[in-house]
């Protein structure tokens, strides 16, 4: 089916432990016209974080539910947990005409691309493996046997950053946000010069 929808997807992904949510929500505070969409998960709260807020925080059976009814634009198992972007909610925001930000790992930003060819793929890298680590550890959210897993994980997915069309090195949060933004404003100019074209 053609991609129809009018408001603009932005798939900000890349390894955890990259920063993509602090360069999203840093962004956000930039340009607080975007909309970010609130993943729904299985996965337990952390400390601090809220219900709607951060995710949607479900129960497995509640996530099979919607997942069955196809209530998902792209769902993944993530470490253990699963993942899903609300299929409704995005797309009353796309066909408002308003632009979306999806910070998903890089296995629901394949599925997203497939299903919503027009959507921008922006690949968010750690500066190093060594500093990957570094966050992830400082984090203290994870065991250590979570790290390792992520930290696997994040080898494959570092391989597949030249299939993006942008790739920003996190190495500082300021210019790494800078260059995120321009991405999305640069899209914008491009939609206005195309619409009086
Ligand atoms: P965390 O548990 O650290 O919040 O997130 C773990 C990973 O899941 C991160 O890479 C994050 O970007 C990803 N993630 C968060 N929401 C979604 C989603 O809706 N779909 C997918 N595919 N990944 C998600």
């Amino acid at each position: 089916m053609p991609d129809q929808h009018p408001g603009e997807v932005f798939i900000v992904s890349g390894p955890s432990g990259a920063g993509k949510g602090t360069l999203v929500q840093a962004l956000m505070q930039r340009m607080p016209d975007l909309w970010l969409s609130i993943s729904a998960t299985t996965r337990a709260p952390r400390p601090g974080e809220k219900e709607g807020v951060h995710y949607v925080f479900l129960a497995a059976e509640e996530f099979e539910c919607i997942r069955a009814e196809d209530g998902f634009l792209e769902w993944a198992e993530v470490h253990g947990n699963r993942y899903g972007t609300l299929r409704s909610a995005v797309e009353q925001r796309t066909d408002a005409g308003q632009t979306v930000i999806l910070e998903i790992d890089p296995q629901g930003a394949e599925q997203v691309k497939r299903t919503m060819p027009s959507a921008t793929l922006v690949f968010i890298a750690p500066p190093s493996f060594a500093e990957l680590r570094r966050r992830l550890e400082k984090r203290g959210s994870e065991t250590p046997e979570q790290i390792e897993r992520r930290l696997h994980r994040a080898v494959a997915e570092l391989k597949i950053a030249d299939t993006y069309d942008y790739v920003i090195i996190n190495d500082d949060v300021t210019r790494a946000t800078e260059e995120l933004a321009c991405i999305v404003r640069s899209h914008a100019q491009q939609r206005i010069t195309d619409v009086k074209d």
